[in-house]
């Protein structure tokens, strides 16, 4: 396998070079309207075009997380992709999948060799969203097919020396049926393109007209007649890539380092924190193509979260940056004026939001009941859950939690030497993710954090308390702290003050109890030592990571209650019937639902993000808590919408899941705060630390 590091570093090395002898300038959207063929060529000559195909046909038979590093570095530079952008991301790979051999030894390693540039002609006039509508036809004739009809707003059919065409070969089918995908040289009689400028007056698409243009037979891609299926397995290609998440990144990285107050922080700590789980979510993307599936669900969900975020990273530009958009400057006011004219496309090209939004939709069902890690764990978890969610004791432990301390779980992820039930950090937030999902309200989390602030997995429940708000001197521990969980119901404080960790019984002369409870009607007690004597302490440890420990575990439960909330509204959409049709097929319905898909995947992959190792970065867990926060207020707010008046009675179970989720997001400082405290760090890096940051996950190889 190669090594991705010292590939990210070739191609840090020649954009620098190109950049340095001012071969090109950083540009929002460079992908698409930034040719230049011969940097194209430079990309080529180093083995970059069609790296994952095969080496006779002209690549190198990487994977397709190292053309990822590779798309990434090339996109975060602004570099002027585009004439190879469309060949290397997606037409290739169809000719891959689908085309005779004949076609791959034709085309390939000439695309690999920057020779050959494509652009796609599919949109028409009347078909835009309705792609299969296509009136271009091509009628049989002998030796080939002719070619008659128009495209339009094809990108860089200007420059592209050969242009993907989807006609139609047979009008009496069914709309899908009748459509073949072929390869036609630009240069071919009766080709004439049309320039068409847009918003900013820059020309890079177009208007194709095909007049009775002659295509070989053997020029046809794949099947005759079986273009539709073809073209849309080809959607996973072209929407879940790193193109879809960072065409406005060079304004991005400028807000960065422009940042200088805190209300700027949370903002960007709140970006970059969605980013880099997108940046997750498209990983998983290049692992499915890798293991030759087509993930176009995964895909579209990426492409709706990736394009909006790249249009509100403008509005970012404009409250940090303080520039007016100038297409005529320099620098920022370039750079914004670019993003800011270049965004409406964003969520229209390659299919809109409203489009992949009902792609997404038919499967909130299944996203909602997905399980994310290891399954045995999944399957157990919710063997032993399942039905006994509902509301917290008033006093006392949860009935279930003399099962779960018999199961030992609260020592999962603890080595069975200290006491633990082994197991890793992964296999514990599976667990406690699974008591969100199922509304299981448990000191588990609590007490699993304990354990590993101590060191070793004791019996009994347990809760953390970190504080400022506490004192310890020769006398004893003072001082009040409120907000924590369980208090009322554990067997042990453990303490963290002034980096120290304490073990207190909780029947210690000296603590008072008040009980508190949070909107789900769980234990947020107010605890108070009065010069309470502790032994000396059993562990050092940062506050910083003590806390981000716990909210990690707070973050698996948030993801659990959203799944939940989802699962409930996916249900409920298909089942409850208004107007004589169930609600999913009302599009205002499906969109809602799509978001929702949305926001838990986010998360999902925010949550995975922050488990790294044994001991989850700091900067991870805030990263995590920052996207799953808005997830929850998302999910919580979008599944009362769906589910209309008898969501909001105590008769039905959604609001388990929601006021969970309204309760969570605000503890641990809240997501807010944990954006705050990503983007503060965020803002002292400088772009290549930031970038760093950005993509240390997966990079290399690892989990996704
Ligand atoms: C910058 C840019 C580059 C492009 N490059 C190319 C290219 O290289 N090759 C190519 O073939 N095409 C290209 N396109 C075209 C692009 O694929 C289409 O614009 C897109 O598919 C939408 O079609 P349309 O513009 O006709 O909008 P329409 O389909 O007319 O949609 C207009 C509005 O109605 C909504 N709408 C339409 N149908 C539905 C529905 N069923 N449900 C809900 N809402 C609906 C849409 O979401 C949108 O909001 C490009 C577009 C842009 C903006």
């Amino acid at each position: 396998m190669t090594d991705l590091t010292a590939l990210r570093a070739e191609v840090r090395a020649l954009l620098d070079e190109w950049r340095t002898a001012g071969r090109f300038t950083p540009q929002c959207d460079a992908w698409l309207r930034g040719n230049d063929p011969q940097f194209s060529k430079a990309v080529a000559a180093r083995g970059w075009i069609g790296m994952t195909w095969p080496r006779p046909l002209g690549g190198s038979e990487e994977s397709n997380r190292a053309r990822l590093v590779v798309t990434e570095e090339l996109l975060r530079a602004g570099a002027p992709v585009a004439a190879h952008w469309m060949g290397d991301r997606q037409i290739g790979p169809a000719i891959l999948r689908y085309g005779s051999a004949e076609l791959q030894q034709t085309y390939l390693p000439r695309i690999a060799a920057g020779d050959v540039t494509f652009c796609l002609g599919m949109s028409e006039t009347e078909s835009g969203s309705d792609l299969a509508s296509v009136r271009t036809t091509a009628t049989a004739v002998d030796g080939g097919f002719r070619i008659t009809g128009r495209k339009i707003w094809t990108s860089q059919a200007h420059t592209a020396s050969h242009i993907y065409v989807l006609a139609r070969t047979d009008r009496a089918a069914d709309k899908h049926a009748g459509l073949t995908e072929f390869v036609v040289d630009m240069s071919s009689v009766g080709v004439e393109v049309r320039p068409i400028f847009d918003l900013r007056g820059q020309h890079h698409f177009n208007e194709v007209t095909f007049d009775d243009v002659f295509v070989r037979a053997d020029q046809v891609l794949g099947a005759v007649g079986q273009g539709w299926a073809q073209v849309t397995e080809q959607l996973a290609f072209e929407r879940g890539g790193m193109e879809r998440l960072l065409s406005t990144y060079p304004l991005l990285a400028e807000c960065v380092r422009a940042a200088a107050s805190h209300e700027h922080y949370a903002d960007i700590g709140s970006a970059v924190a969605q980013l880099a789980t997108m940046r997750r979510l498209a990983l998983q993307v290049a692992t499915a193509l890798d293991a030759g599936s087509a993930p176009v669900q995964l895909a579209a969900t990426l492409k709706d979260l990736g394009t909006t975020f790249e249009g509100e990273v403008n509005e970012l530009g404009r409250r940090v940056l303080a520039v007016e958009p100038d297409p005529g400057a320099d620098g920022v006011a370039e750079l914004l004026a670019g993003g800011i004219l270049a965004a409406p496309g964003f969520t229209i090209r390659g299919g809109t939001t409203e489009v992949l939004r009902t792609i997404i939709a038919r499967t909130a069902g299944e996203v909602g009941r997905a399980r994310a890690g290891s399954a045995e764990i999944e399957e157990m978890a919710d063997d032993v859950l399942a039905g006994r969610g509902g509301e917290p004791p008033a006093t006392g432990r949860p009935a279930i939690w003399p099962t779960l301390a018999e199961l030992g779980w609260p020592g999962v992820g603890m080595a069975e030497s200290r006491g633990g039930s082994g197991g890793s950090l992964a296999d514990l937030v599976t667990l406690v993710r699974a008591t969100g999902r199922h509304a299981v309200s448990t000191p588990l989390a609590e007490t699993a954090w304990a354990h590993r602030l101590v060191g070793r997995a004791g019996t009994g429940a347990a809760t953390v308390v970190v504080s400022d708000r506490l004192s310890a001197t020769d006398g004893g521990l003072s001082g009040e702290v409120s907000r924590v969980p369980w208090a009322r119901s554990v067997d042990r404080f453990v303490v963290v003050v002034d980096g120290s960790v304490h073990e207190v019984p909780a029947d210690a002369a000296g603590i008072t109890v008040t009980p508190g409870e949070n909107l789900a009607g769980e234990p947020r007690d107010t605890v108070r030592f009065d010069v309470v004597a502790v032994g000396p302490p059993v562990a050092a440890v940062d506050a910083d990571q003590a806390l981000a420990e716990g909210a990690l575990l707070r973050v698996a439960q948030l993801v659990g209650a959203a799944e939940a909330a989802l699962a409930y509204s996916a249900a409920h959409a298909g089942t409850r019937e208004q107007f004589g049709r169930p609600l999913i097929k009302f599009q205002a319905v499906g969109s809602l639902l799509a978001q929702m898909v949305g926001q838990v995947t986010l998360a999902r992959a925010a949550l995975a993000g922050a488990i790294t190792g044994d001991s989850p970065p700091v900067d991870h867990v805030a990263a995590a808590f920052a996207v799953a926060g808005p997830a929850a207020t998302f999910a919580a707010r979008a599944a009362h919408q769906l589910h209309g008046a008898m969501g909001i009675t105590r008769e039905h179970p959604l609001h388990l899941s929601t006021r969970r989720l309204w309760s969570w997001r605000d503890e641990f400082g809240g997501d807010r705060a944990w954006a705050r405290r990503l983007g503060r760090r965020l803002a002292g890096l400088g772009e290549d630390d930031l970038w760093d940051w950005l993509t240390a996950t997966g990079a290399n190889g690892d989990e996704a």
